[in-house]
C-alpha cells in the first residue's frame, strides 16, 4: 500500500535559496491530502505534476502566511478550471471567515462547494476512510496551530485462497481474517498461519508544524514511523527559537529519539541558512535517522524494522 509524503515547500517565513513556503502532499493508497498551502503552492503542484482534481482535502496548520497564503489562489484556480467536486478544508478558527470574505468582496460564486471543518482542539478526528484516520495534534506556537497525525488502520488477515478447504464456512473465514484458528465441518483444527497471512503493521506519519518542541505530547508520537518536524534554527539561535515559538534541530532530534521515532524529516528552514547542512549535522548527534526535507522529493512512510533499537544519546 502506498503511504508517502511529497514535499512541495519546506522553507519558513520567506522564499530563499530556491526553497518555498510550507506545503506537502500525503498520498495514502492514491488518496491525496494537501497539508499546508503557502504562497506559490499551486505552482509547486504543477511542477510536481500533481493534478488539481485529485485534491479533495486540504489541511491548514495555522494562519501564519507561510502556511496558507496560497490557499485562495488555489481555490480560485479550481473554480476557473471548472471544478465541480466538493472541497474539504480543515483549519483553525478564522480561516473560513477569511475565505468567505475574499469570495464575497470579489463577488465570486464558486462552481463547487467548500466544506469547512474548524479544528478546535487536540486529538480531533478530522477525516477517516477505510485506510486511515487523520487526527489533529496541538502544537505550541504563537497562535493556534495544529499538526496532523496520519494513522493507517489495522487491516485484516489475508486469506490464502488457494489453500482454503471447502469444509470451511463463511463464519470460519471471518474468524481467519481476524487472526484466529478455526475448526472445519470435519472437525479438523486449522492454525491461522496455515490459511492466512498477517496484515502489515499499521504505520503513522506525523506532521508537526510550527512549534516549540513538544513536551508531554500525547503518546501518539511514540514509535511513529515518520515524523516531519520543524527545525527552523540550529542551537546557536536557541533564544530566538524560544522567542518565536520555533524549534532547533537539536530539540527536534531529541524529541524524535525520546519517542523512538523510526525516521525524522526536518523542514521549515530559516532563510538565514543558504546551506542547511548544519541543521542536519546538529540533529544527527541526537538522532541518526534524520534527513532534511528536499523539495520535490517523496518519502515513503517506512515500516518499523522489527527489534531494531535506536541508539539514543540522550
Ligand atoms: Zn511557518
Ligand atoms: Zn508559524
Amino acid at each position: 500500500l502506498i503511504f508517502e509524503v511529497k514535499i512541495l515547500g519546506c522553507n519558513s517565513a520567506s522564499f530563499a535559496f530556491g526553497r518555498h513556503h510550507t506545503s506537502q502532499v500525503v498520498n495514502s493508497n492514491q488518496n491525496l491530502f494537501l497539508v499546508d498551502c503557502g504562497e506559490g503552492t499551486q505552482l509547486r503542484m504543477i511542477k510536481q505534476q500533481i493534478r488539481f482534481n485529485r485534491i479533495h482535502h486540504i489541511f491548514i496548520s495555522h494562519l501564519h502566511g507561510d502556511h496558507y497564503l496560497g490557499l485562495m489562489g488555489l481555490i480560485f484556480t479550481f473554480h476557473l478550471q471548472g471544478r465541480t467536486d466538493d472541497l474539504y478544508i480543515y483549519g483553525p478558527p478564522g480561516l473560513d471567515e477569511i475565505i468567505s470574505l475574499q469570495l464575497r468582496h470579489s463577488e465570486s460564486v464558486l462552481h463547487y462547494r467548500i466544506h469547512f471543518q474548524v479544528i478546535e482542539h487536540d486529538d480531533q478526528l478530522l477525516f477517516e476512510n477505510e485506510d486511515l484516520q487523520i487526527i489533529s495534534l496541538a502544537m505550541n506556537h504563537r497562535i493556534a496551530c495544529y499538526g496532523f497525525v496520519f494513522r493507517e488502520k489495522q487491516r485484516r488477515f489475508k486469506l490464502k485462497r488457494e489453500l482454503l478447504p471447502e469444509t470451511l464456512g463463511r463464519e470460519e473465514l471471518l474468524l481467519l481474517k481476524e487472526g484466529q484458528n478455526v475448526t472445519d465441518s470435519a472437525g479438523r483444527v486449522w492454525r491461522n498461519e496455515e490459511l492466512a497471512s498477517p496484515p502489515p503493521v499499521p504505520r503513522t506519519y506525523i506532521y508537526a508544524a510550527d512549534t516549540r518542541v513538544l513536551d508531554g505530547i500525547r503518546e501518539v508520537a511514540e514509535g511513529c514511523n515518520l515524523l516531519y518536524h520543524e527545525a527552523t534554527f540550529t542551537s546557536e539561535m536557541q533564544s530566538r527559537a524560544e522567542a518565536t515559538f520555533h524549534s532547533t534541530a537539536a530539540e527536534a532530534a531529541q524529541f524524535a529519539a525520546r519517542h523512538h521515532v523510526e525516521r525524522l524529516i526536518l523542514g521549515h528552514f530559516s532563510s538565514r541558512y543558504q546551506d542547511v547542512s548544519p541543521v542536519l549535522a546538529e540533529a544527527i548527534q541526537y538522532f541518526p535517522h534524520t534527513i532534511l526535507a528536499a523539495e520535490g522529493q517523496t518519502y515513503e512512510v517506512p515500516a518499523r524494522v522489527a527489534s531494531k533499537q535506536h541508539a539514543s544519546i540522550i
